[in-house]
């Protein structure tokens, strides 16, 4: 038996989650109202999911506000919420084959990626964040004999992270590990898109010994849980990953409610920029291609602006091209498929649109394009449209697929013009071999990250979160654990 044969089987006998989990347990919506979660490699119906909506709201924050208050989480020395977490972190290492077959089936990833990365990076992420919390001092401040004045972090209290679904246990991850170890209440959304897997984690939180109503989970759309949640008077923080549209309206609807704490992480179209002093062309190439077609290219921070030196440009877009054969699309449970499906027909027909707009403003197509062929499978080839200038519709706006934008440029100082005239400020990426240019350029750079003769290198001890409006707020490191504490000054008077 193939190993091929062996994941189709595995995803036969499955037991898929549906159900909402609020207060420790699994429960239908209250409506009793579904939605259908489809495979988008083959069209098929995998299941029903609990479609949750005001009421589930209310009952998930009044669990996890009574979970707070009675301090059954909270008030645990951070080394037994760490032990518990460790634990947590644990069992996902534990059932990583089963939570990667969940998100490839769900939202069409490569079952490659899904277990070298997805749930190995949700494990550590949690396990991160457990180990860091029994570390962290608070201040005394200095002050004169007549005074004690102390500065201290305390849990928010209900914390909703709402999520996108083209990672989905990763950022729902980047969310829970800091949230729950600093003490917080819980309660994710994920996307309609892409549900299973974050049942899944209820399920493992619960065996793991998180106390009930501290971890709460609801699927359902955006319009209506989500805003439940982001519009709740009870809820004093509302943690996001996805377009810079919704986290626009997500910003509106915390002043709209109680001015709940508010941090987004939305999109990018960032720049991967290629100088002429470039030392490794190959190995730049070979990064290009990475950077948009893995995950489909469906990555906030998907190197989607290619800027290349006009002296390189001809030979480095050869080269460029020659790497694609190595990412043509096919069924995700393939052990060796790079890349899979789009997530869902919305986004595959978007992605298409984008194709030809960038045609039809007059790019240059060097591979790829419209995908022939309409088969159930929602497979879309690389794509390289070159010829672009910095106006171009598809030079400014996040495609969210394998589509990428290529721009002449004349010297380091244009480039960085180029890259920095957008209004996203998420990643961006520079191969130089003169180190002066290495340092100018990534401090000029208005981005979040920045990545020198790299794409996407970094780990947990790295905030991670964008310029402009590519959002607010940082994921990963220390830093995210500033986002779900508040900070208390008591001024002792001897
Ligand atoms: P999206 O904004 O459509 O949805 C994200 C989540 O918000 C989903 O759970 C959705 O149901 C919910 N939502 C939608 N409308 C809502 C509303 N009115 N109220 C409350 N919740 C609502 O984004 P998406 O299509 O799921 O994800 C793709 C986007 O995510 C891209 O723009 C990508 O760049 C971004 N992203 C950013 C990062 C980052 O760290 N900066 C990481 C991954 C993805």
């Amino acid at each position: 038996m193939t190993d091929t044969t062996l994941w189709h089987q595995r995803a036969q006998s499955l037991t898929l989650p549906s159900q909402a989990f609020i207060d420790g347990r699994f429960v239908d919506a209250a409506s009793g109202e579904t939605f259908e979660s489809i495979n988008p490699a083959t069209g098929d119906v995998l299941t029903t999911v609990a479609s949750c909506g005001v009421a589930d709201a209310d009952a998930a924050v009044a669990a996890a506000r009574n979970a707070f208050e009675d301090r059954r989480w909270a008030g645990q020395a951070p080394a037994a919420r760490k032990a518990v977490l460790l634990k947590f972190a644990e069992l996902i290492e534990a059932h990583r084959d089963e939570l990667a077959l969940l998100e490839s089936l769900d939202m069409g990833k490569p079952i490659r990626d899904a277990l070298s990365y997805d749930a190995p990076a949700t494990a550590r992420a949690i396990a991160w964040h457990a180990e860091a919390v029994d570390k962290l001092y608070d201040e005394v401040a200095p002050v004169g004999d007549d005074a004690l004045a102390l500065i201290t972090r305390e849990p928010l209290g209900v914390v909703a992270a709402i999520v996108p679904w083209n990672f989905p246990l990763v950022m729902a991850a980047w969310k829970l590990g800091p949230a729950l170890a600093t003490g917080n209440s819980v309660i994710l959304k994920p996307s309609e898109k892409s549900p299973l897997s974050a049942l899944k984690l209820a399920e493992l939180a619960k065996q793991a010994g998180l106390p009930d109503g501290v971890f709460n989970v609801l699927p359902g759309f955006g319009h209506t849980v989500g805003e439940a949640l982001a519009m709740h008077m009870d809820v004093d923080c509302i943690t996001f990953t996805g377009s810079t549209a919704v986290g626009k309206h997500l910003l509106e609807c915390a002043g709209k409610s109680n001015m709940k704490r508010a941090f987004m992480e939305c999109g990018g179209k960032s720049a991967h920029i290629v100088c002429a002093d470039c030392e490794d062309l190959d190995k730049a190439a070979a990064t290009a291609a990475a950077a948009i077609c893995y995950n489909q290219g469906e990555v906030c921070t998907a190197g989607s602006r290619l800027l290349v030196d006009n002296a390189i440009k001809g030979a480095f877009l050869d080269k460029l091209v020659a790497q694609l054969a190595q990412w043509q699309p096919s069924d995700p449970l393939h052990p060796d498929t790079p890349m899979g499906a789009m997530v869902d027909r919305m986004q595959y027909d978007r992605v298409c649109q984008y194709i030809d707009l960038g045609l039809s403003e007059g790019a240059t197509l060097l591979a790829g394009g419209p995908p022939k062929g309409e088969g159930p499978g929602l497979f879309i080839p690389p794509t390289i449209l070159s010829d672009m200038t910095p106006e171009h519709t598809l030079a400014r706006e996040e495609i969210f697929g394998p589509v990428l934008s290529v721009i002449g440029f004349d010297g380091l100082e244009e480039a960085i013009r180029i890259a920095n005239d957008s209004d996203y400020g998420l990643a961006a990426g520079l191969w130089t071999g003169n180190i002066a240019n290495a340092i100018r350029g990534s401090r000029a750079l208005r981005a979040g990250t920045v990545f020198v003769n790299n794409w996407d290198g970094g780990d947990m001890t790295m905030p991670f979160g964008g310029y402009k409006q590519s959002g607010n707020g940082r994921d990963k490191s220390l830093h995210a654990m500033e986002k779900y504490t508040e900070l208390k000054s008591t001024w002792i008077e001897l």
